[in-house]
């Protein structure tokens, strides 16, 4: 199941609660299912389990110990595990997104999808500022968590804007608006942060304080274009992972240089014979 069936079946669930007031209720998904949630002790790492009871309800059991927000992350995780009938595998930590398999990401992907609806969260996106300011008064009024706040963001919104999830200074996860998508912006998994990049700044200690400019061509491969790129970081010392996000200035970004040449060349005539032979990529301009 790709992300985008994970994400429709979550938004066709979410249709029969039509959760119109934010924070969404996590009981009322859990109602759905025929699901009653219990916060119990246990054991330091685990999030949550559940169980189906003989009469066919389920007990969703998650971890008091856990903040509120991971609480109710859980309880969305442990409904997708019902809805899309994907077995539990919670060996692995939950936190490190590096050793988590396949079923458990489709389960986050279904949660997420859940804890900010598409119907809800998109508007409210298309109207914020860029920058994790902006990104944490949405997972205060959402009472969701930054990565998860910040991952939808990016994919959802109409600028040129990526979310970059790193942990222990390796980039494990990205998402990336359409129109980035479509500017063919790539950011290699398992990648270092970007030396002297402000992400790995802060990574190293230093206090983030707003959104910096960044160059291109640490982030993306290949990148022969031109356009301001701004950065904004927030680091979560706990599990070192570093979230980053970033954003282009430009509404629409300057064609990449070959096919500029080729447009100057069409719209300006053939340049005169300067002896120097047009070669893709060698005027790549480095800042
Ligand atoms: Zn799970």
């Amino acid at each position: 199941m790709d992300e985008l069936a994970v994400a429709m079946k979550a938004r066709d669930f979410i249709a029969k609660c039509s959760p119109l007031s934010l924070p969404v209720s996590v009981d009322a998904y859990a109602g759905q299912i025929g699901g009653v949630v219990k916060s119990e002790a246990l054991q330091e790492n685990e999030d949550a389990w559940s169980v189906q009871l003989p009469n066919g309800k389920y007990r969703i059991c998650v971890n008091c110990a856990h903040n509120s927000r991971r609480q109710r992350f859980s309880v969305c995780h442990e409904v997708a595990h019902v809805v899309l009938e994907i077995t539990a595998d919670h060996t692995s930590p939950s936190w490190s997104f590096a050793r988590r398999p396949p079923g458990e990401i489709a389960c986050d992907i279904f949660a997420a999808e859940l804890l900010l609806p598409h119907k809800l969260f998109k508007p409210r996106v298309d109207a914020a500022d860029m920058g994790f300011n902006a990104i944490s008064e949405l997972a205060d009024e959402f009472d969701a968590s930054l990565m998860s706040t910040g991952s939808r963001f990016a994919t959802f919104s109409r600028e040129l804007c990526a979310f970059v999830l790193s942990e222990g200074g390796k980039v494990r996860y990205s998402s990336r608006s359409t129109s980035l998508r479509d500017a063919r912006a790539w950011i290699r998994s398992g990648s270092d942060l970007p030396k002297d990049s402000y992400s790995a700044r802060v990574r190293a200690g230093e206090a983030s304080s707003g959104p910096e400019e960044a160059d291109p061509d640490q982030w993306f491969e290949d990148w022969d274009r031109e356009g301001s790129l701004y950065e904004d970081v927030r680091q979560l010392g706990q599990w070192d992972q570093t979230l980053t996000l970033l954003w282009f200035d430009d509404e629409n970004l300057p064609p990449p240089q070959a096919e500029r040449a080729r447009w100057e060349e069409d719209t300006y005539g053939l340049r005169e014979l300067d002896g120097n032979l047009p070669w893709p990529g060698k005027s790549k301009r480095r800042r």
